[in-house]
């Protein structure tokens, strides 16, 4: 009964028919030799070859799959292996010692060599809604995925073609199923079926277009364009420690700006980041937001340049416009300034952690950030010693730099606090006693707007 209410329930979503995956409509593979892909086993980490090899000698078929291949065809270094094979997880755990089982929504074996993980993944097939089994599906979302298939069925239940290129162990052939290999050479980003039936299913497939689109600089092909327009809503629906994950990827992997506007594009910010969404929607006193894409901006250069970063500070960049808004807000009602920022931090955090399940050990960091630059206005007496002290002080320093190269008019206060770190201790007591200056006094006084460039052309927009 429950299984028949599921099945019509499908069929009313587009997902009953599965023409784009019937074997009947698929295309011919095509199995390009080792002579004419560009593929080398020189850039594939030696862990993930001693898997291949141990899976395949032991008369199992083992492919090097996903990003891993994409990224090697691309010429770009690849960031993990991913290994498919028709070994069931069961069969791999008894080949390697090192190996454990994870998951329960998608069964995988982790093979792990000292720090580096290999994930193994068996051959899916994909499922019907309805199906009895190991593959559970609801209004459309699939919610186990553990219906094993041949090479071809793990194929057709990827995500994008360029995702779905197996390099073959056994004789280091690339097999494509999907016509990958093409809208690899044209840059482009196709769903594999149908698109709006594919998003219902797993609606984060949007956000992997879109970071797959930001970080190789691909366009998405029209039909997977256009659902993303009509679904970008289902993505409320997502578990918020998914998103968290999925956010992760998105803003720390080094194409963080590429992404960024690109979730704009498709208006999928503002399900992620609602509050921050209505913010940047309006200019302020003439002036885009830029505060979110320099903070993205930096967080690229550092990746590029081998620094950590870290969620705290992301977070704490993401949800400035809304938590400083907020502040403002209660200190208008008059409220002190740090309380009002710790007030503004509870409600703006205790928000967002329901879209996107930020933890709080960095919650708790992205709010001491916040804090600070209330903190760091006070620039006399023993203070600015103190705050020199703080584990979030470079933190909040960089924030502050930010802030201030975004058009927030406290240029003074920042240089002021260069000049304090850049001074010895001498200079540093003349700087808090205020008899040396920076250029500025206390950086508490706001400047006029009067001297700022304004773009042409620009008008003000009616704020909300
Ligand atoms: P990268 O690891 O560089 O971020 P990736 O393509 O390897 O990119 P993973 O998340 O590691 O992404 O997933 C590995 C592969 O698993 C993908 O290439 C794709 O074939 C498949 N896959 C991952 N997530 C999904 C999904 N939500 N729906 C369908 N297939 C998916
Ligand atoms: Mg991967």
């Amino acid at each position: 009964m429950l299984s028949r209410l599921k099945q019509s329930l499908a069929k009313k979503l587009g997902l009953g028919s599965r023409k784009e995956h019937t074997p009947a409509s698929r295309p011919a593979v095509r199995i390009i030799p080792r002579s004419e892909h560009g593929l080398s086993r020189s850039n594939i980490s030696e862990s993930a070859l001693k898997v291949l090899y141990r899976l395949h000698k032991a008369g199992y078929e083992a492919y090097l799959v996903g990003g891993g291949v994409r990224d090697m065809l691309l010429g770009r270094e690849p960031k993990d292996f991913d290994i498919s094979t028709n070994a069931t997880p069961e069969e791999v755990k008894q080949l390697f010692r090192n190996c454990i089982l994870i998951g329960r929504r998608f069964r995988l074996a982790h093979v792990r060599y000292g720090h580096e993980v290999i994930e193994v993944a068996t051959f899916r097939a994909h499922h019907e809604a309805g199906e009895e089994g190991e593959g559970v599906m609801e209004n459309g979302r699939i919610l186990r995925d553990n219906v094993y298939g041949t090479l071809e069925d793990d194929a057709w239940r990827r995500d994008f073609t360029v995702n779905a290129l197996y390099y073959n162990i056994a004789d280091f052939s690339v097999v494509d199923h999907t016509g990958g290999m093409d809208d690899i050479k044209v840059g482009r980003l196709r769903m594999i079926g149908d698109p709006q039936a594919r998003y219902r299913e797993d609606p984060v497939r949007m956000l992997r277009a879109v970071r797959f689109a930001g970080k190789l600089g691909f366009r998405i092909d029209e039909p997977s364009e256009q659902a993303i327009h009509a679904l970008g809503g289902l993505l409320e629906e997502v578990p918020a420690a998914r998103l968290f994950d999925e956010a992760l990827k998105m803003f720390m992997s080094g194409y963080a700006v590429e992404t960024y506007e690109l979730l704009r594009h498709y208006r999928l910010f503002g399900h992620l980041f609602p509050d921050t969404e209505k913010w940047l929607r309006y200019e302020d006193h003439h002036y885009p937001r830029t505060f979110v894409a320099r903070a993205l901006e930096n967080t690229d250069k550092r990746l590029q340049e081998g620094k950590t970063v870290t969620p705290a500070f992301l977070f704490a960049a993401l949800l400035w416009e809304p938590a400083r808004k907020e502040a403002e807000r209660l200190r208008a009602k008059g409220e002190g300034g740090l309380q009002a920022m710790q007030q503004a931090g509870d409600t703006v955090v205790a928000r967002q952690v329901q879209r996107i399940a930020f933890p709080k050990r960095f919650t708790l960091q992205s709010r001491e950030i916040w804090e600070m630059q209330e903190r760091l206005t006070a620039t006399g007496g023993r203070r600015p010693f103190r705050l020199l002290e703080h584990p979030r002080f470079r933190a909040a320093y960089d924030f502050l730099l930010l802030r201030a190269e975004s058009g927030e008019e406290i240029d003074e206060l920042a240089a002021w606090w260069t000049s304090f770190i850049e001074a010895d201790e001498a200079g540093r007591v003349e700087l808090s006693s205020g008899q040396r200056s920076s250029g500025s006094g206390s950086g508490k006084k706001r400047r006029s707007r009067g001297g700022r460039r304004r773009k042409p052309g620009q008008s003000t927009p009616a704020e909300s």
